[in-house]
């Protein structure tokens, strides 16, 4: 906790001496780096964490300025009017151009946020009553309880408090539920809908929250000015915020302060310099900048400041708490026996290839059911289409009495079905814990404010319990705070069990859990499965381990080309003389 608060004081102690040390037209260059710094904020949330390229936030940057611009040189509205106004008219246009890009996949997104870029940029120099290219003139000062916030040093403390406050809040959102569902939209949303997590809102949301911060900048900005015009709201803008969190750091908020600032004081010095080599020109600058982000495209990726943090030692992990005063809701368990989840008739095709034809099987609660077969006899495919991943062209699956096909998987996985995948699908760099605890996501309730505001304390710590204990219980808890990518392969698996059983479930449907691991490893999970069926659960595993299915499964299902070859217990399946034809006695 305080580690996290000295940085924003110390930036508020600078925001409020500077303008006391420093003369005034460094104070000015600070007042840039800051409300550039608002805009890169918002877009390393959007872009370097959620990963969604926007070449277009300086257009919000703009509304947040004409907004204010109008209201108060047309209509002698107060600037906090004009703000209010700012933000809601930003709060409309991102929700709009939110729901209709946001959903375009790989390259067309960044071409969509270029599309609403250009646009909103002629908007701004064609639209009556916004001066043209000229733009608008006299913009009054900014007035709080009396005080006139007229010069570059009333500024310096505006923007520091509200950077200080924005970086507050992000940081708080980072670090909650919320955030690590945000953290699953770069390359994980699949996963995370598996885990329940609704990641078009999250999406959306986090293009909202960066839309503002650009908004916000453009009211200071205007007012700091006093004058607004299109060019500092166009797209050659837009991607300079780009650049920013590129030089800086792609993936954390002090790197949006770190690009700001290296930005705009190189490009000051080179201002200053370059004219003198190349004569007048416009702009060369950029020149310059294209290379240099290129070689830190090159050989940093992540931007500069991972490479500097490397030079300050880590910072410890947040201690958890011990004991969670509040517990999280848990489901109830069916009574025992009763089927679980029942499949018929599944078919699926890829093209002209049959990857399931008529398949079914049942799974119990309280019973382990193996599901058998050479590779690419369609078990990951049965497993997607139980999980939602995939619809079948034809069956039903029922799950407690419910149809079940056709739901998404974040459907399924909020009725209780959790799934681990047979490539293993973790976010790398996240710590074990926070991967685990994104599988209890569905059993929070904090929204994007709370979490933002951090008053979402007890059920978060909640949740981070609740994780901690599936991490214990897999027989992980001395990686709680290792990254999980660096674990082995095999213990990953063990990882992605920990976050499905995060979710309270009453099916478990494991896809080769046992994998990599060594013999003692499986020992351990087998005797996991176990306690589990133990208590309830309904498990369905596939795997290849002859000697583990047939000690630990209650039920065998046989697969081969896609089809169901036979069912039954081990002892059954031992015997069945077409599955010692087909398989067994194919390994053998
Ligand atoms: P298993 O898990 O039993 O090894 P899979 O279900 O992964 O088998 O694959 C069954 C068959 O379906 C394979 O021939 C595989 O190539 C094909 N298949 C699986 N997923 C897809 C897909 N998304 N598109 C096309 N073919 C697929
Ligand atoms: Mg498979």
């Amino acid at each position: 906790m305080i580690r996290r608060l000295i940085p924003l004081l110390a930036l508020l102690l600078l925001a409020g001496l500077a303008p006391r040390l420093l003369p005034s037209f460094h104070v000015t260059l600070l007042n840039y780096i800051g409300l550039y710094s608002l805009v890169a904020l918002g877009l390393v949330l959007l872009t370097g964490i959620g990963g969604m390229t926007s070449f277009g936030q300086a257009a919000f940057v703009g509304i947040g300025a004409y907004a204010s611009a109008v209201l108060t040189t047309h209509y002698g509205l107060s600037p906090w009017l004009g703000l209010l106004a700012g933000l809601a008219i930003t709060l409309v246009v991102a929700t709009a151009l939110g729901l209709l890009t946001l959903r375009l996949a790989g390259h067309y997104l960044p071409i969509g946020t270029l599309a609403w870029g250009l646009a909103l940029f002629y908007l701004f120099g064609n639209l009556p009553g916004l001066g043209g290219f000229g733009g608008l003139q006299n913009l009054p000062n900014i007035s709080l309880f009396g005080w006139q916030i007229r010069d570059s040093a009333d500024f310096s403390l505006l923007i520091g408090v509200l950077l200080v406050i924005s970086l507050w809040l992000l940081d708080n959102l980072l670090h909650s539920r919320q955030g690590r569902a945000i953290r699953t939209l770069k390359d994980s949303a699949g996963m995370a809908e598996a885990m329940g997590i609704d990641t078009a809102r999250s999406r959306l949301q986090v293009f909202i929250i960066a839309a503002l911060l650009a908004a916000l900048s453009g009211w200071l900005y205007a007012h700091l000015q006093r004058v607004v015009n299109p060019t500092p709201f166009s797209v050659v803008m837009g991607i300079e915020y780009l650049f920013m969190i590129v030089l800086g750091g792609v993936a954390s908020l002090w790197g949006a302060l770190l690009g700001a600032t290296l930005l705009t004081l190189i490009k000051q010095v080179l201002q200053d310099v370059l004219p003198q080599l190349f004569g007048h020109a416009d702009n060369v600058e950029m020149i310059f900048f294209g290379v240099l982000v290129i070689l830190v495209l090159q050989y940093a990726r992540g931007g500069l400041l991972p490479v500097l943090s490397r030079l300050v030692p880590a910072a410890k992990p947040r201690p958890l708490p011990e004991h969670a005063a509040h517990a999280l809701p848990r489901r109830t368990m069916p009574a025992n026996g009763q089927p679980l989840m029942v499949a018929e008739g599944l078919l699926k095709q890829f093209g002209g290839l049959v990857a399931n034809k008529d398949m079914g099987l049942t799974v119990h609660g309280a019973e382990i059911t193996a599901l058998i077969g050479p590779n690419g006899a369609g078990k990951s495919t049965l497993f997607n289409l139980l999980s939602g991943v995939l619809a079948p062209n034809a069956g039903q699956i029922v799950f407690l009495g419910q149809r079940i096909d056709g739901l998404s998987p974040r459907a399924i996985a909020r009725l209780g079905v959790s799934r681990t995948f047979q490539h293993v699908r973790l976010l790398p760099d996240m710590s074990v814990l926070e991967n685990v605890a994104l599988g209890a996501h569905a059993r929070g309730k904090a929204g994007l404010l709370r979490s933002m505001l951090h008053w979402e304390r007890k059920e978060e710590a909640a949740l981070l319990a609740e994780a901690r204990r599936q991490i214990e219980r897999v027989g992980l808890g001395d990686a709680l705070h290792t990254p999980a990518g660096s674990l082995p392969l095999g213990q990953q698996r063990i990882v992605e069990i920990a976050r499905a059983l995060c979710s309270d479930p009453l099916l478990l449907l494991l896809d080769e859990p046992a994998a990599g691991l060594r013999y003692g490893e499986k020992q351990a999970l087998a005797h996991l499965l176990e306690q589990l069926r133990g208590e309830g659960l309904g498990v369905l595993l596939v795997e290849h381990d002859m000697e583990f299915v047939m000690g630990l499964a209650d039920q065998i299902v046989v697969m081969e080309f896609g089809q169901r070859l036979a069912g039954g217990t081990p002892v059954q399946i031992q015997q069945n003389p077409a599955v010692l034809a087909a398989y067994l006695g194919g390994v053998e």
